[in-house]
């Protein structure tokens, strides 16, 4: 018997909905792409007509309150600009729809608590897009160091670099701090922070950071070029990262134990993930069978609906990754540690 697929509305048609997402939903056992919000009348319908979307299932900003009334949609996936996550997850809240939101949750801790409240307001779950703890070589990593693969876990490293380029639609916005909130810290560097928390499974105490902007480049007029934190646990780990607009292509992390060390390079990519063991007796790579982890990730959403199952990145952990962030960006204004 087929599986219930949950009718879900993708809001915001740009570079990662249209590239990453629709393509993902054929993969999807759980969830199915039945309605479309977007600002360009003719991309919509393109799109849907591409997708089998009923063309009454396509709203625009304006008329997206209405979509209240469309019992074919159960979620609402947002895809915007950083800063307009809150404004729609509070409206799809209101909707009565449950609610997917992309990384960062939002530009400030006090608007994450908002849409964390409209969700449990409206008893809608509410769950933030962090795609690689549903993507299997990262799984496989935190695996191998519970399990005690490299011995006792004491360093962590992560970076992840993107050149940003604002003549590229996806990238304009993203050099504005309206928008966009912050620089690579918002963007990419959550990558590293929020992988540092699922490979330790805990939460940082203390935070020391310091951002670099090149003074002569127009693209960091607003947002911040490169930032370099270090996180303290509990457990006395302690966690290097860093994030740039300056430096291309890289998204990994290392992972050092007293027995060896486990890198995953590149670790938060679309596809093609590199998992390596460097033990006392050589190297070893990890062989890991590769899965469509946006289907997965969106799955995930759509089973814990259907069953009434907890989520595994909810609102609270989207907030708790804001709340970080903005201790780094305190942490380097201020020239010492923060406790957090
Ligand atoms: P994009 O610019 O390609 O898409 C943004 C969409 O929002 C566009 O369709 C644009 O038309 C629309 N929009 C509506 N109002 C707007 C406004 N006032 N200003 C600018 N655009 C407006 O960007 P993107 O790269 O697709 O990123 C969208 C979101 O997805 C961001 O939050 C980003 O962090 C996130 N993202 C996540 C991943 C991931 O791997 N999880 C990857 C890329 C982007």
């Amino acid at each position: 018997m087929a599986e219930k697929k949950l009718g879900w509305a993708l809001v915001g048609l740009g570079k990662f909905a249209t590239q990453q997402l629709i393509p993902a939903f054929p993969n999807c056992k759980k969830s199915k792409l039945v309605a479309l919000v977007s600002g360009s009348p003719e991309k919509a319908q393109q799109i849907a007509a591409e997708n089998d979307i009923h063309p009454e299932n396509i709203y625009d900003y304006q008329n997206f309150d209405r979509i209240k009334d469309n019992p074919a949609v159960d979620v609402i996936y947002i895809v915007l600009p950083n800063s307009m996550h809150a404004e729609y997850t509070i409206r799809a809240a209101q909707a009565g729809k449950h609610v997917m939101s992309e990384k960062p949750m939002a530009t400030s801790v006090a608007d994450c608590q908002k849409m964390i409240d409209a969700c449990q307001k409206a008893n809608k779950k509410l769950m933030i897009a962090y795609r690689a703890q549903y993507e299997p070589f990262n799984l496989k990593s935190m695996e191998l160091i519970k399990s005690g693969q490299i011995g006792k876990l004491r360093f962590l490293t992560s970076d992840h670099g993107r050149m940003l380029d604002p003549e590229q639609p996806e990238d304009k916005w993203r050099a504005n701090k309206e928008l966009a909130g912050g620089g690579s810290l918002m963007d990419i560097g959550v990558y590293s922070l929020n992988a540092m928390r699922y490979l330790t499974g805990e939460e940082p105490v203390e935070i020391s950071a310091m951002i670099h902007s090149d003074p002569n480049d127009a693209r960091f007029k607003e947002v911040e070029e490169t930032v370099a934190f270090t996180l303290r646990f509990p457990s006395g780990v302690l966690a290097n990262c860093s994030s740039s607009y300056g430096y291309e292509g890289v998204k990994r992390f290392q992972a050092f134990g007293s027995k060896g060390s486990l890198i995953l390079d590149p670790a938060t990519d679309y596809y093609e993930h590199n998992l390596e063991l460097k033990l006392e007796d050589g190297k070893h790579e990890v062989k890991v069978q590769e899965e469509n982890h946006f289907a997965a990730e969106m799955d995930h959403l759509s089973e814990c609906i259907l069953e009434n199952k907890t989520l595994k990145t909810p609102g609270e952990e989207g907030l708790r990754d804001v709340k970080y962030m903005m201790a780094i960006y305190e942490a380097a204004k201020q020239g010492k540690p923060v406790k957090v």
